[in-house]
C-alpha cells in the first residue's frame, strides 16, 4: 500500500529490512548498541564487523560509554548493506502500567526522520519497532508509528518513507491502521 502525503510518500510492504535500497534504514537496537537478536542481529550480520566497530566508538564519543537512551537515535555507515547509513534508536520495552511509552515509540521515529533529515537522506526504511522481543502490541505501535510518520511527513519536504512488515500479520495491522488514519 503506498499514499502520498504532502509530495512525500509512505509505503507499506512485506519484507526484509536488509534488502532496502533507501538511504537510510533503521534499526531497532537496544540501549548497548551492541547488536542482539530480530532485526537487530539481522542488520550486523548483514552489515559486517564494521557496523559494530562504529556502534562502539558512537558509544565512547557521542554517549559518554553510557546506554543509548529509549526513544533517542544515532546514525552510523551501513557497510556491507545496500544502505548507506543505519539509524539505531531504542524502542520502549512494553509494560502495561507505564504512561510514557506510546510517547517514547513515536520520539523513535520522529528522531530517526529528523536524524535521517540532518543526513540529506531522502528515503528511509523503518521495522516495526518494538513488536518483537519488546512486545509493543503491533495495533497500537502501528497507529503511533503511522501518526507520528505522517506528522512529519505533512511538515516536510523528506521523500519517501518505507515500512518494512516481517510478517504478512504485521502488514495487515499497519494497512488497517493507515486506512483508519486516512479515513
Ligand atoms: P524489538 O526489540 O524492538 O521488539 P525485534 O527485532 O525483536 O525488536 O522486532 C521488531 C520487529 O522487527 C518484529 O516485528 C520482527 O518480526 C521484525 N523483524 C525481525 N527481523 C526483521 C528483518 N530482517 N526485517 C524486517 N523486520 C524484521
Amino acid at each position: 500500500m503506498k499514499t502520498c502525503i504532502n509530495g512525500n510518500t509512505l509505503e507499506l510492504i512485506t519484507g526484509d529490512i536488509i534488502q532496502q535500497q533507501t538511504d537510510a534504514i533503521v534499526n531497532a537496537a537496544n540501549g548497548t548498541l551492541m547488536g542482539g537478536g530480530g532485526v537487530d542481529g539481522a542488520i550486523h550480520r548483514a552489515a559486517g564487523q564494521g557496523l559494530l566497530a562504529e556502534c562502539k566508538q558512537v558509544r565512547k564519543q557521542q554517549l559518554n560509554s553510557d546506554h543509548l537512551p529509549t526513544g533517542e537515535a544515532v546514525i552510523t555507515g551501513g557497510y556491507h548493506l545496500p544502505a548507506k547509513y543505519v539509524i539505531h534508536t531504542v524502542g520502549p520495552v512494553w509494560n502495561e502500567h507505564a504512561a510514557d511509552q506510546e510517547t517514547q515509540l513515536a520520539a523513535c521515529y520522529r528522531n530517526s526522520l529528523e536524524l535521517a533529515m540532518k543526513n540529506k537522506a531522502s528515503s528511509i526504511a523503518f521495522p516495526s519497532i518494538s513488536t518483537g522481543v519488546y512486545r509493543f502490541p503491533v495495533d497500537l505501535a502501528a497507529k503511533t508509528a503511522l501518526q507520528t510518520i505522517i506528522d512529519f511527513l505533512k511538515d516536510d519536504d523528506f521523500g519517501s518513507v518505507v515500512m518494512v512488515l516481517f510478517s504478512e500479520k504485521d502488514y495487515q495491522a499497519y494497512e488497517a491502521e493507515l486506512n483508519k488514519i486516512l479515513e
